[in-house]
């Protein structure tokens, strides 16, 4: 499990993060919302190791991680994984080869076991007929899938999403969805951010409302969207549904 706790964090002087306080439980679904610039990505970036913290602390099991700490910045990036909005795959490489690369060439583990894992991966997001094709010849719902495919190559124990269906056009989301409905089912733990409300209302354990760099509001998906405790809360979700 992961615990952030009184997390400070900014860009130069701009403050971005202020108290945080988060904790992702194994098996949840943390729905992360909020508008645009209160500092979702943020969060992610964080937890990554991305960008260090100004105060407070991220705890993976119980163990803090020291972001100055090249080696415990290693152990964090082992245990999560990010997809992001924008997929990033190899151009150069088959589908195969970028869900591949990374356990064979950065994990050292063995090619044959990492490839017949990779086939697996890649039908369950429903691709298993495109691995030697490129990224070009693939829509983007099918490469964000591609995408998904290749960040649980490396076994996570947390899956980030960062607005994975936000870039694609309106008819391919929801296959997008659906991939992340499967690793809901399967008990996948995430972090997911999203402007999807009824997807994140169907699929999140838990909803976090943020706004300004803080937490505003933390509950269930019907506490969150039917019943908000703040105002900031209420105009958020009466604007978006
Ligand atoms: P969106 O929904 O638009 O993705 P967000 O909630 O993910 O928004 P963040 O990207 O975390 O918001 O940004 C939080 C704040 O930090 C914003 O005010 C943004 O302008 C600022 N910010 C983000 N990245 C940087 C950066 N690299 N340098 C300086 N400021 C940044
Ligand atoms: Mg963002």
């Amino acid at each position: 499990h992961l615990d952030i706790a009184g997390l400070d964090a900014h860009y130069g002087k701009l403050p971005v993060l202020s108290g945080i306080d988060l904790t992702v439980g194994r098996g949840d679904i943390i729905g992360l919302i909020g508008p645009s610039g209160s500092g979702k990505s943020t969060i992610l970036r964080v937890l990554m190791g991305l960008l260090p913290p100004s105060g407070g602390t991220v705890k993976l099991d119980d163990e803090p991680v020291n972001h100055a700490d090249q080696a415990a910045l290693r152990r964090l990036r082992d245990r999560i994984a990010i997809v992001f909005q924008q997929y990033n795959l190899f151009q150069n490489m088959t589908v195969l080869e970028n869900v591949t690369i990374a356990p064979v060439k950065i994990k050292k583990r063995p090619r044959a076991e990492v490839e017949a894992e990779a086939r697996a991966l890649l039908t369950k997001v429903g691709l298993g007929d495109k691995l030697a094709r490129y990224p070009d010849e693939l829509s983007g719902g099918q490469q964000q899938r591609v995408a998904i495919a290749r960040a649980l190559a490396l076994k996570p124990e947390i899956l980030l999403l960062d607005e994975v269906t936000a870039a694609l056009d309106p008819e391919l989301v929801s296959e997008v969805l659906d991939t992340i409905r499967v690793l809901a089912r399967e008990g996948m733990t995430m972090l997911i951010v999203s402007h999807e409300m009824a997807f994140i209302r169907e699929v999140a354990s838990k909803v976090v409302f943020m706004a300004d760099g803080r937490v505003v509001e933390t509950g269930s998906p019907a506490q969150i969207f039917d019943a908000p405790q703040h105002q900031r809360t209420r105009d958020f979700v009466s604007k978006i549904l």
